[in-house]
């Protein structure tokens, strides 16, 4: 497929290529979209097999950043960078210094942060180029780790679906099954064990699990296991994709709050899940809090309106559980309907432009 093909296919509005010879720089940024404001998302760093492997996968990325965004009611458009490498290998200061350079040519169109293979070190390399890199260290203004925030817009979450299924969003007692206790994981895991839920965990990583069990005195099982556990929320905290054609006839759970991005393989996936009468909270609706709280930096970090924000995440889940019910669709159809009304209603304000106004 030609890169104008790829761009029309999803309305994309503009491909960024950057490249540095000295530093063996590749990166590409893909702009879905600035109908809501500048098209933010985080730089993954991956040794892609292939050109057209990267081009695909930041043209997904950044448009799900749209709809990330439209539907957690931000200022903010989607975009999302890649760069081909391997992170443990080919990063320097000169190739971070050239790619702030590329993205400070966008003058604000695209910001970026951190993502998979790219840390607030990074960042902050980033950062001496261009003021449009966010997720910095806490020393430049930045926030830090957005992963314990992100766990809270997952107990918000989860309180919104207990509200919505049992009309008490209590969480004491209910059961839960966590897959993945990597960084959001385990302060999800801590949040659920002070609000006296039960908790399974397990992970592919051995020690994670280890120091799981260790500090928060929670019963874990193998990988292959955790899909089988009798639980009132499953929560995809690792990869993507593990909600599968293989996986939904294992589950026996009423309901799917988790933080990892693209949970659903395919969407016939989603049909899997209603079929099966378990509830899925869309990832990129219960998933938003360190996207939020990255946009926090724009305007100089507070933590209390940063947290303010994700408290949202329980009503911004409620309306979409409301919406779907009400138009007999599936949580995920009605997340992608709300983002795309409020992307129709107040993107077209952006026509009208404020003197001073330098982001597009
Ligand atoms: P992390 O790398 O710290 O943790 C992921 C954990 O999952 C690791 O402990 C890993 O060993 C485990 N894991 C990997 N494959 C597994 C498998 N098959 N079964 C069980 N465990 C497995 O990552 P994180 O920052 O905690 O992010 C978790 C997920 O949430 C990712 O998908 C990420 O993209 C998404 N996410 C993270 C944030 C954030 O703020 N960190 C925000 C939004 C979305």
């Amino acid at each position: 497929m030609g890169v104008f093909e790829a761009v029309a296919g999803d309305g994309h509005e503009q491909i960024v290529y950057g490249y540095d010879q000295v530093s063996g720089l590749q990166a590409i940024i893909a702009i879905h979209s600035t109908a809501l404001g500048p098209a933010l998302g985080g730089t993954r760093f991956f040794s892609y097999e292939s050109e057209a492997a990267a081009l695909e996968d930041v043209l997904r990325l950044a448009k799900g950043m749209t709809y990330k965004a439209a539907a957690a009611g931000l200022d903010l458009g989607g975009g999302k960078a890649v760069i081909i490498g391997d992170p443990r290998e080919d990063k320097s200061e000169r190739l971070f210094r050239a790619y702030g350079r590329i993205v400070d040519s966008l003058q604000g169109r695209y910001i970026t942060a951190e993502d998979v293979g790219t840390t607030t070190f990074d960042m902050d390399t980033v950062r001496r180029e261009t003021r449009w890199a966010l997720g910095v260290s806490v020393a430049l203004g930045g926030a830090g780790d957005p992963s314990p925030i992100t766990a809270r817009g997952l107990f918000a979450a989860a309180r919104a679906v207990a509200q919505n299924l049992w009309d008490d969003s209590d969480l004491a007692g209910r059961r839960f099954a966590v897959q993945g206790v990597g960084k959001v994981g385990s302060a999800f895991v801590q949040l659920l064990v002070e609000a006296r839920a039960e908790v399974v965990v397990t992970d592919a990583y051995e020690p994670a699990i280890t120091r799981a069990v260790e500090i928060y005195d929670v019963k874990a099982v193998a990988p292959e296991e955790i899909y089988e556990v009798d639980c009132d929320f499953f929560s995809p905290c690792a990869m993507g994709a593990t909600l599968n054609e293989k996986t939904i006839p294992l589950l026996s759970c009423r309901a799917i709050v988790g933080s990892a991005n693209n949970q659903l393989a395919t969407d016939e996936d989603a049909d899997r899940l209603a079929d099966r009468g378990i509830l899925y909270a869309p990832d990129f609706v219960v998933n938003a809090g360190g996207l939020i709280n990255v946009y926090d930096e724009l305007h100089g970090y507070s933590k209390t309106r940063a947290l303010h924000r994700v408290d949202g995440i329980y009503e911004a889940t409620r309306n979409i559980l409301e919406t779907a019910e009400e138009h007999g669709i599936h949580p995920n159809e009605a997340a992608v309907r709300v983002a795309d009304e409020r992307i129709r209603e107040i993107g077209d304000l952006r026509r009208f432009r404020r003197s001073g106004d330098d982001r597009n």
